[in-house]
């Protein structure tokens, strides 16, 4: 099997005893890439330090929403100077989150619209995070196209996901497709899905599959939502990782292939 991780947050404390293990076993698991990806200007120098250091890692560097009230002036130049690296192929994570609502929404609004510009002009694609705010979230999308990026760690029923691939985005999916409160819903979308349209995911260290949910995510167990997948989907693990593994080449294209 061969399959990239396209949303890993490496540079967490989580792996700071490890990480050399965590790598070896997602090489043993198949997984020729992963894109580690920050939430503000620290954590995506780490992942540009982190891509510098190991082959198979690739940076996106971005606010996300949570920090989006840290985001101080100047902030854009600095990402702007970041993207001139060549391991850094998206803009990411930004988004909005309004389950947390962590930083005030108009906020979360301004930083995501002003790094989608940013996406645009550097033709690097987006990696947005969207919790409770599917409405402001495709307004925001609507404005700044055209666009080319991920809505990550979907959640939602396949009119929201028509209505992103509308705007040109695609979606992908984390451990969660393996949680039981959700099985229904995204066996639903899943059987609906045309198998290009997604990439696989792990968000570590957050969101681990069953069955090592509740304990520490890592890119290895991608191949677990590339099974569950491949179950909703009505094909084969297999399949599945080679279609999204295309998939993720295809839009973060200056991954080396
Ligand atoms: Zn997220
Ligand atoms: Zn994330």
């Amino acid at each position: 099997m061969r399959l990239i991780d396209t949303h890993a947050h490496l540079y967490d404390d989580d792996y700071k005893d490890d990480l050399e293990d965590v790598l070896y076993r997602a090489e043993n698991a198949g997984v020729c890439r992963i894109i580690c990806v920050g939430v503000d200007l620290t954590s995506s120098e780490k992942c540009i330090q982190l891509a510098e250091k190991y082959d198979s890692i690739y940076a996106g560097i971005g606010f996300h929403p949570h920090e989006a009230s840290k985001a101080e002036k100047g902030y854009l130049n600095e990402l702007e100077s970041f993207s001139s690296h060549p391991k850094v192929v998206a803009i990411g994570e930004i988004g909005l989150d309004y389950h947390y609502n962590f930083s005030p929404p108009n906020l979360q609004i301004k930083i995501l619209s002003e790094q989608l510009e940013l996406s645009k002009s550097l033709q690097l694609p987006a990696v947005i995070h969207n919790r409770k705010s599917d409405q402001d979230l495709l307004t925001c999308i609507r404005q700044a196209r055209p666009l080319k990026g991920v809505i990550h760690c979907f959640f939602g029923d396949i009119e929201f996901a028509r209505q992103v691939f509308g705007c040109g985005l695609l979606v992908s999916f984390t451990g969660s497709v393996t949680f039981k409160r959700d099985l229904i819903t995204n066996a639903n979308l899943l059987e609906q899905l045309s198998t290009d349209k997604f990439m696989l995911e792990t968000d570590s260290p957050y969101l681990t599959p069953v069955p090592f949910r509740g304990e520490r995510n890592e890119p290895a167990f991608v191949k677990y939502v590339a099974e569950q997948i491949a179950v909703f989907a009505g094909t084969t693990a297999e399949e599945i990782a080679d279609r999204t593994t295309t998939t993720a080449l295809d839009l973060f294209n200056t991954m080396r292939p």
